[in-house]
């Protein structure tokens, strides 16, 4: 006998009420978490509707008092059972509780705050902002406190009122007078707020180029003859994905229909929120992670109520509440921000096709540099495949050069600037061109190589780089290899081997006394916390403030800079050393992005890569910009080493503050896995790369199979080991399906 869970209310801090149900034989193979069902309660048997949170054949009560559902309500025209439903299924296919699966897709409720806030929210774009502040101080004897004003506005385009009456001793009057002008408008906080209603400007449409033309029309007539499908739109930089989408979007829309857009939070700037504003108007808005919860609420209503029609965010956007969803857009579909770190780690391409499934929508992904695993399938036909061959304003693809970082060590450079990387530098500084230095920061903990050869110390069984522990033994992360670190390098004796580690403020230090004279700008970790966070950055390069632009990975993603002509990418090969079976991936993506850079207006642009494994073959293709060569080369990598998409892989982590705990329960995870499945392809427990976090011991288990389901009841089994476990008790094990940026 089967027994469920079943919850009434599904607000957030009402999940834990449940009420056990007997699940009656002829449900019992069709039943799954996040259903609706009916079921009787209380004295009078009154039937209520509930949604099943979890299925069990323990039951809690005394079963001859256990009551039956009734039945299962097949309704997935609703907006909430739909989400409950996309919940149910993340449950089960990335491991987490039913309560972790709806507190990931239902937002928690908070209120706006009832009381009138007001807000003075800036009206103009940027330029027409400088104009009008222009033709006030040409006035003579104008109002210094218009001109403080002005002056904040242009700080922040969002100011409390009460902090400009206040703190900056601006009267109402002179607030309202800007209203009057157009200048602001005043935002009331009890009406829901739109975070880009400040916004405007009308798009000037373009031409779709013959391509795109293509592209759209397939998307076109497959959505009118009733087609959903998912679609990975493989454009090279530049190609105008973009406008691609905002086509596709207008049809959906017109089909009364609503979109989400997914981009990478990094992407999420002015720019590119005004292409979408500028086509759509206000019926757009947005999420960020520097929203407040109440903000993302109010977002989420006004989606549910109809009052936006698209809504443009990160992963976290893609349980939006429309009512009508027609398309889900997911642009850098690579990108692995798009896999969640918190429990339940849903990635959100496969849960956007669920989504979409469930909503009869249809899903469109696009990058220049696919992840593996999409391309394997638009290869297949599982997606269909679009493809954008050239770049949209014929400007052509940069040149890009490749600098043997070894050769340069042995000339006498040991700089990190290559002496043609330098020379190309101040070129492009006395033509006032602009050129972007991109450090690759991925993997610089720990991996070892040589300096004289290039050569990076890798793990026999793996074929991932080992990495150097405080012990001074390198380890491998996937199965456990010891082994002590050796003196010289083993490939040609040299003694320069050991740990490699620069950051960007020693870059920008070394740049600003290379190139004198030269503006440098920094982007990193460090110089985006603050609240404009990297926007400010970027648009003080944009408005060429500066020559020099030194960042790390986040200064490529996406930005649109006509006036760089040359782009630096200063030891390219060290995300290779990551230990991770998607380091090639990355690298190629990195450097394809960063070349993608160079050249985006009408001069032509050049990319230098520095490296010390010009024959990588990562390295080899970014430098033509050949995806596909590079995807035949690593998709049979891939397949050799049984690493997902060629199979898939499931990562157990086990983790206790006890170390004892840790590795007794790995051990016991692992013993359990083999009792049931003695054929099974696993690796581990060993440590994980980082063992120690926050003083959480980490083990870590992996197993590869190429059935997914598989894996699925491998943790299902360890679900239902786990409440018998009483042993451990201070520990726990986190699933992890097909991971990508294993720590
Ligand atoms: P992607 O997202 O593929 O890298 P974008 O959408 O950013 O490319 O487009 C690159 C540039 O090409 C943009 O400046 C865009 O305005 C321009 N562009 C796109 N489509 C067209 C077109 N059909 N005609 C002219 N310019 C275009
Ligand atoms: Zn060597
Ligand atoms: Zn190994």
């Amino acid at each position: 006998m089967l027994y469920c869970n079943v919850v009434v209310d599904i607000s957030i801090d009402r999940l834990d009420k449940t009420f056990q149900y007997k699940i009656p034989s002829s449900l019992e193979s069709v039943l799954m978490e996040g259903m609706q069902v009916i079921a009787p309660f209380g004295k009078g048997n009154r039937k209520i509707t509930g949604y099943v949170m979890d299925i069990t054949d323990t039951p809690e009560f005394d079963p001859a008092k256990t009551k039956e559902i009734i039945k299962i309500v097949d309704d997935a025209t609703s907006i909430d059972n739909q989400l409950i439903m996309l919940a149910g299924w993340m449950k089960r296919n990335f491991g987490s509780t039913m309560n972790q699966a709806l507190k990931t897709v239902i937002p928690i409720k908070k209120k706006s705050n009832p009381k009138q806030k007001k807000t003075v929210v800036l009206a103009l774009d940027e330029q027409s902002l400088s104009d009008e502040y222009a033709s006030l101080m040409a006035r003579t004897n104008h109002s210094v406190a218009k001109e403080r004003l002005f002056k904040a506005l242009m700080e922040d385009d969002e100011i409390p009122w009460d902090v400009i009456t206040k703190k900056l001793n601006i009267g109402s009057n002179i607030i309202r007078d800007f209203e009057k002008n157009g200048f602001v408008t005043v935002r009331t906080e009890s009406t829901y707020r739109n975070p880009v209603s400040h916004l405007h400007g009308r798009e000037k449409r373009l031409e779709l180029n013959d391509d795109q033309k293509r592209i759209v029309g397939r998307f076109k007539n497959d959505y009118d003859v009733g087609t959903r499908d998912t679609y990975l739109i493989f454009g090279v930089t530049g190609s105008g994905k973009t406008l691609c989408y905002l086509e596709m979007i207008e049809h959906v829309l017109n089909a009364g229909k609503e979109a989400i857009v997914l981009i990478p939070e990094i992407a999420l700037t002015y720019q590119t929120v005004m292409r979408f504003y500028k086509r759509f108007g206000d019926k757009v808005s947005i999420l960020n992670s520097r929203m407040s919860t109440a903000e993302r609420y109010d977002q989420f209503e006004r989606a549910r109520c109809g009052d936006i029609k698209i809504i443009v965010g990160p992963r976290s956007a893609l349980f939006t509440p429309f009512p009508n969803l027609g398309l889900i857009v997911i642009d850098e579909e690579h990108e692995s921000s798009y896999k969640s770190d918190n429990v339940p780690k849903y990635h959100a391409v496969p849960t956007a096709i669920e989504r979409a499934r469930l909503s009869g929508a249809s899903v469109v992904l696009g990058s220049a540099t696919p992840s593996i695993d999409s391309f394997m399938k638009a290869k297949s036909g599982e997606y269909t495949m679009l493809k954008l061959p050239g770049r949209a304003n014929e400007s052509e693809m940069a040149s890009c050069e490749i600098v043997d970082m070894r050769t340069e060590l042995r000339r006498g450079n040991a700089s990190i600037i290559s002496n043609r990387l330098r020379e190309l530098i101040h070129d492009r500084l006395s033509k006032k061109e602009q050129v972007m230095l991109f450090l690759n920061r991925r993997g610089m903990l720990g991996c070892i190589s040589c300096r004289e050869c290039g050569h990076t110390l890798k793990c026999p069984h793996c074929d991932v780089s080992l990495s150097l522990h405080r012990d001074d033994k390198m380890h491998c992360h996937y199965c456990g290899y010891i082994t002590s670190k050796p003196s010289v390098c083993p490939e040609c004796g040299s003694k320069a081997i050991g740990g490699f580690s620069i950051g960007t403020e020693k870059v920008e230090e070394i740049v600003a006394k290379e190139f004198e004279g030269a503006r440098v700008l920094r982007m990193d970790m460090d110089t985006t916390k603050g609240k404009a966070g990297h926007e400010e950055i970027l648009s003080k390069f944009a408005n060429k403030e500066a020559d020099i632009l030194v960042g790390t990975q986040m200064i490529v993603k996406g930005h649109d800079f006509p006036n760089v002509t040359l782009v630096g990418a200063l030891a390219a090969d060290m995300s290779l050393n990551v230990p991770d079976y998607t380091s090639s991936e990355r690298t190629f993506q990195l450097l394809t992005q960063a070349i993608g850079r160079a050249g985006r207006g009408e001069k032509s642009g050049t990319a230098v890569i520095q490296t010390y494994n010009p024959e990588h073959f990562s390295i080899i293709e970014s430098r033509s910009q050949d995806y596909e060569a590079f995807y035949d080369k690593e998709i049979v990598y891939r397949s050799l080493m049984h690493y997902p998409p060629a199979s898939h892989m499931l990562l157990l982590s086990i983790q206790s503050e006890v170390e004892a705990d840790a590795e007794g329960l790995a051990n016991a995870v692992a013993g359990e896995i083999s009792e049931h499945y003695p054929d099974v392809k696993m690796l581990g427990p060993t440590n994980a790369n980082i063992y120690k976090i926050n003083d959480i011991y980490r083990k870590t288990i992996y197993i590869k199979d190429e059935r997914y389901d598989f894996l699925v009841g491998i943790k299902d089994l360890l679900d239902k080991f786990l409440l018998g476990n009483v042993k451990y008790t201070r520990g726990h094990v986190y699933f992890d399906f097909d991971p990508i940026n294993v720590q």
